[in-house]
């Protein structure tokens, strides 16, 4: 590397998810950008399922888009099976989810990033960061190398100090095969960071054609598939079924009887896994009543055999494995690729970051993905999306790009993570967001694109098709308004509403949770050509509009809190009547605003009224 290429603005350290749109995002912005991984034949890998989206987690893969991230149009270049989950309920909840084929999906990934402008990409492995006073100013790779940048965000994965469990086995590795990265979990230590274990685990891999297919149920996908990218027209992709079968009392036996052999309860894993994607044999202990869990069968590719069992994440020793399986119907036969294994890593308290994701220990040091304490694909895009834009932003001297928990899923994550830290894998649910009517999957783009064009993260193309999509919509709406029928008329379409005499628009018609657009067309057939999309939109905003209204207002009280700025330097233990327990919780979180120190666990009403008071206080005294 020449002394001009090793100059960089940001640097991005691992090619998983959040690095690759860290790296994208940086690059967007115009900052000049590297891209550090071990391997440039993994960027983009899946290191476990191979499948994106999902309920809340689709959400967050539409909001990357809305920002023109990459995954989202990565998925529509590999999506072998597409399926829009809750589908049977509201519009808020519904979670597009899509099985990839694992090479495709890479193969999508690398193409961006390999032909992405202002982005630099080398093999290499970070061992050390570079300080200069106190303040991040560049990496050491292992072979001594020193590159320099204005910033450098660590999106590591499961790689720090990562240690597999088989069985009895125990092999340091970010991920089978790979090596995990010491150096710099050594690096943030010395400079305080609190690091902290966390495990996560995977199903063993079979063959395909050994999987005795007639015993198990066909799971077809959607047809037609949806796309997960506004950018995506049509999915081009031939789309396949799964297969399912299910576990049964046997199963659990065999694992039942070899629990001391699992390194979950021999103690020799001690962190803590996903909750809510338990391996089997926490699922046999912690619901001991079901005699049957469900397995997925999912392809990993058009042209590979490989299926992943989704459901039996395991890390028993190889023997108990294999005899489990043999009693499942339809893998009586089937052959192991490679075992299920459980892997523990380091992560950082997020409580360390700002909302920018910057490290506040390290000026200049952002964290992205994995790293953070999350769990999952979608999590780490996100998070890498959002490290990438912010430190770019910080560079060029600009405001950093901060979304609320009003504004869409990633924020409420962000929020999350810096305010009440993690004590087991942060995964993504609807559940955690409060305005999810607002926050759907389907309008991350009208919530989001503009937000994005503003600040330069958005290229060219999709600023022109966002601009053609709302003017499309705008001009849909006034049709719509511009149309009306008298009870009576309506009627004669077999749309029945209340006979007193006042004409309904279009909109108000649609409002009706029994009329969809196409009693509409039939009314006035000149609406037959709106773009499906645009049809959506306004079915949704006419049948919700009343919850709408009254969750802005929620909003608006929301906003008035978080309008309430706590300085940053602020010294908690300076504040009369707080508890020292007090003190230590907002230390810890340090809330950038009173709505954020209202949501940390544990706040009392009487310390938000004395944050509050101390806050005016300050503020009064300062204009005075
Ligand atoms: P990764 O995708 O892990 O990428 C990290 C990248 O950093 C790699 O490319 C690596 O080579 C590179 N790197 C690391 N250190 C260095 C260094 N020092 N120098 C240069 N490059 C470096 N998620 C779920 O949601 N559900 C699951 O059931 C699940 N199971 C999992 C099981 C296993 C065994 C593993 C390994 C992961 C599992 N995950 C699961 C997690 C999922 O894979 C991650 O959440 C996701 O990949 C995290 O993305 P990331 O970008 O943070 O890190």
């Amino acid at each position: 590397m020449n002394s001009a290429m090793s100059n960089f603005d940001v640097i991005v350290i691992g090619g998983g998810h959040a690095g690759a749109e860290a790296a994208a995002a940086a690059a967007r912005l115009g900052v000049k950008t590297l891209l550090v991984t071990h391997k440039l034949e993994t960027i983009g890998e899946m290191s476990c399922n191979p499948a994106i989206g999902g309920l809340g987690k689709g959400h967050l893969v539409r909001e990357i888009d809305a920002l023109d991230g990459l995954m989202g149009r990565a998925i529509d270049k590999a999506g072998i099976q597409y399926r829009m989950l809750n589908l049977s309920k509201g519009p808020a909840v519904r979670g597009p989810r899509a099985q990839a084929d694992r090479a495709l999906y890479r193969a999508a990934i690398q193409d961006f990033i390999f032909n992405c402008p202002n982005l630099e990409v080398m093999a290499g492995a970070v061992e050390d960061l570079q300080i200069d006073e106190k303040a991040v100013s560049g990496v050491f790779l292992a072979d001594g190398t020193k590159i320099s940048a204005k910033a450098v965000i660590l999106t590591t994965g499961t790689f720090l100090r990562g240690l597999i469990h088989l069985g009895e086995k125990k092999i340091p590795a970010g991920r089978v095969g790979e090596k995990p990265a010491v150096g710099l979990s050594l690096t943030l230590e010395r400079f305080g960071f609190q690091l902290q274990r966390l495990k996560t685990g995977t199903p063993p891999r079979l063959d395909g054609k050994t999987i005795n297919w007639e015993a198990c149920e066909v799971q077809p996908g959607d047809d037609p598939p949806v796309p997960f990218s506004f950018m995506t027209e049509k999915v081009e992709v031939p789309q396949i079924s799964c297969h399912l079968t299910w576990t049964n009392k046997e199963t659990h036996q065999i694992i039942a009887d070899n629990l001391e052999r699992s390194p979950m309860y021999s103690g020799q894993i001690e962190s803590k896994g996903p909750r809510y994607c338990p391996s089997i044999e926490d699922k046999i202990v912690r619901f001991a009543d079901k005699d049957s869990h469900q397995i997925f069968l999912e392809p990993e590719g058009l042209e590979d055999d490989t299926v992943y069992p989704n459901g039996i994440s395991t890390s028993m020793p190889e023997e108990v494995q294999e005899a489990f399986l043999k009693t499942i119907p339809g893998l009586e036969k089937a052959r192991i690729i490679r075992h299920g294994y459980a892997i523990e890593y380091d992560y950082v308290d997020p409580r360390e970051m700002s909302k920018t994701l910057e490290t506040r220990k390290l000026p200049g040091l952002f964290l992205a993905g994995q790293i953070n304490g999350t769990t999952g694909y979608e999590e780490a895009g996100a998070l890498g999306l959002w490290a990438g834009a912010n430190a770019a932003l910080k560079i060029l001297g600009k405001e950093p790009f901060l979304l609320d928990r009003a504004e869409a899923y990633m924020g409420v994550m962000i929020d999350d993570l810096v305010s009440h830290g993690v004590t087991e894998p942060y995964r993504m649910f609807t559940s955690r967001a409060e305005y999810r009517l607002h926050l759907r999957a389907d309008n991350a783009d009208r919530r989001l694109t503009a937000k994005g064009r503003d600040i330069g993260l958005v290229g060219e193309k999709r600023r022109e098709a966002f601009k053609i999509y709302t003017s499309a919509l705008k001009a849909a709406r006034l049709m719509l308004e511009a149309r009306n029928v008298s009870p009576n008329e309506a009627e004669k379409f077999g749309i029945r509403i209340n006979k007193d005499g006042k004409r309904r628009t279009g909109i108000d018609l649609l409002s009706y949770p029994n009329v969809s657009f196409s009693n509409l067309v039939q009314i006035w057939p000149e609406l037959a050509g709106i773009n499906p999309r645009v049809i959506e939109q306004l079915e949704i905003d006419a049948h919700y509009s009343g919850y709408m209204e009254r969750q802005k207002q929620d909003i608006e009280a929301f906003r008035k809190d978080e309008g309430l700025i706590i300085p940053l330097n602020l010294d908690f233990s300076s504040i009369p009547g707080l508890s020292n327990e007090q003190v230590e919780r907002f230390n810890r979180a340090r809330p950038e605003s009173l709505g954020a120190a209202a949501r940390i666990s544990g706040t009392t009403p009487a310390a938000l009224s004395a944050l509050l008071g101390h806050v005016k206080r300050k503020k009064q005294r300062k204009t005075a």
